[in-house]
């Protein structure tokens, strides 16, 4: 064994060790000045665990390994993907809505020039951010105008403090919700200028509690989309339909945060009691507002649909400035609206609704098909199992799904839970009845490999 004197004498000097050709390559991706810097780190750790007697050898291409590593942590990027096996398709821990490969594909060719986002192109003057979402919002929810914020809640505070800024708003007490985050309607008036009218009771409101609040300083009826619990049992609530008559009645512009906002029927697929954006503009209500990645499956954006002079009001506000989407935001959201002008290509290029249009014996044999990968190997079976559309939308709702149950005990359920979790890629599944379950219909099928092989090096089977 060497002595900590011949080792220290030993390490290279950084120039001489800059003369490798392997840093030839590393200068061209990582730059010469991160190169130096990681290599300089790594010099220094040598040196310190030699003199710490941590190490008694080392040669040339473990440093250059090492300092590879080094660069390659130094500039990788945390917000990455995982793989969620939960099958909760929209988690809001995890991104909610999955974007298409389809849809992707053609933002980045929108976005990686210039683009004509506020361009008229037949008119060679300045045109309007958004012109390019209103035509595809107009045409597939029937209605008279659209705009596109960053998400619902900068909608929602938009649309009260443009339409009744210093007024007030009624709400029923049952809505008077809190969707996460702090986003809670009483405050969200307070910050909008509004002065929030409560009528009605936790569990009962009648179309005469709205009636009986009006007063001269009334500005609109709210009503608000109870997408994250249900109030079970000796309930009564006034329908959106009921709600606009009486708010038109009495010249009363009415508001409904739908917050989910689907487009297309979902009742096809056993979601039940999810109205569609288009069916609720029937009611005549006057501004529509609901989020871009829950339900519709595209990116985070508030989409506010509704009456002409309303838009209006809120397209002057000084708010719609702050809140207003960048170009990612916008080509991507369209790209997946025109996905929606044939439902069928929404089932097949919007993620949120191929996973949600699978039945449960697509399932079932999709989660064969994956334990084919493993179940020579480690002991699972196929089962049954509920998961959640999530993302604050359908509360009470679970729907069944097929799952690979892992039994094999060799491993415990919380151990094999967190090393799925730590490893690269990310995979994210869950514990039942002390069982590490995988839901395959937030699994793609492209990731079985990937997902299988974590499972097998877990059980440190050598990978096929
Ligand atoms: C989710 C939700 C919101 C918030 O929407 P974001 O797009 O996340 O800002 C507001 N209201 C309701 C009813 C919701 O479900």
């Amino acid at each position: 064994m060497a002595d900590k004197k011949t080792l220290l004498r030993s390490i290279p000097k950084m120039d001489e060790l800059l003369k490798n050709e392997a840093f030839t390559e590393l200068d061209k991706i990582y730059g010469s000045k991160m190169v130096l810097e990681c290599s300089r780190k790594i010099l220094d750790s040598l040196r310190k665990d030699i003199l710490e007697e941590k190490i008694s050898e080392f040669d040339n291409d473990t440093i250059i390994n090492n300092i590879k590593c080094e660069l390659s942590s130094e500039t990788s990027v945390n917000l990455r993907r995982v793989i969620n096996a939960t099958g909760i398709v929209l988690h809001t821990n995890l991104g909610r809505a999955v974007i298409g490969k389809k849809v992707a594909e053609n933002v980045f060719n929108a976005v990686s020039g210039y683009s004509n986002l506020e361009y008229n192109i037949e008119e060679g003057k300045r045109g309007s951010r958004h012109d390019h979402a209103r035509k595809l919002l107009t045409k597939l929810c029937g209605t008279e105008d659209a705009m596109v914020v960053n998400n619902n809640a900068a909608a929602i505070m938009l649309a009260l403090g443009a339409m009744a800024k210093n007024k007030e708003v009624v709400v029923s007490r049952g809505e008077l919700v809190e969707i996460g985050g702090s986003f809670r309607v009483p405050e969200i008036m307070e910050l909008s200028g509004n002065i929030l009218k409560e009528v009605g009771t936790t569990n009962k409101t009648h179309p005469d509690d709205y009636v009986n609040a009006i007063s001269e300083n009334t500005g609109a009826f709210l009503k608000v989309h109870t997408s994250n619990f249900k109030i079970m049992g000796f309930t009564e609530e006034v329908d959106l339909d009921t709600l606009c008559k009486l708010g038109h009645e009495n010249n009363l512009p009415v508001i409904y945060d739908l917050g989910g906002g689907a487009l297309m029927d979902l009742e096809q697929f056993g979601i039940h009691d999810e109205p569609n954006v288009p069916k609720l503009l029937e009611s005549g209500v006057d501004i529509l507002t609901f989020s871009g990645d829950k339900l519709l499956g595209g990116p985070q954006a508030g989409i506010i649909v509704g009456k002409k002079k309303y838009i209006d009001l809120m397209k002057k506000h000084p708010l719609a400035r702050a809140v207003r989407v960048d170009k990612f935001t916008l080509s991507m959201l369209c790209e997946t609206l025109k996905c929606y002008l044939d439902p069928e290509i929404a089932v097949r290029d919007v993620p949120t609704i191929s996973m949600i249009a699978q039945n449960i014996d697509d399932l079932t044999a999709k989660c064969k098909k994956f334990m084919k990968l493993i179940e020579n190997d480690i002991e699972c079976v196929a089962d049954r199992d509920f998961g959640q559309v999530g993302g604050g939308s359908v509360p009470t709702q679970m729907i069944e799904s097929a799952v690979c149950r892992i039994t094999d005990s060799r491993i415990k359920a919380d151990k094999l839970e967190r090393i799925l979790r730590i490893g690269t890629p990310s995979i994210i599944a869950r514990i039942s009845k002390d069982n590490v379950l995988l839901d395959v219909r937030t699994i793609d099928e492209s990731e079985f490999p990937i997902v299988a092989d974590a499972l097998l090096k877990a059980f440190d089977i050598k990978e096929k």
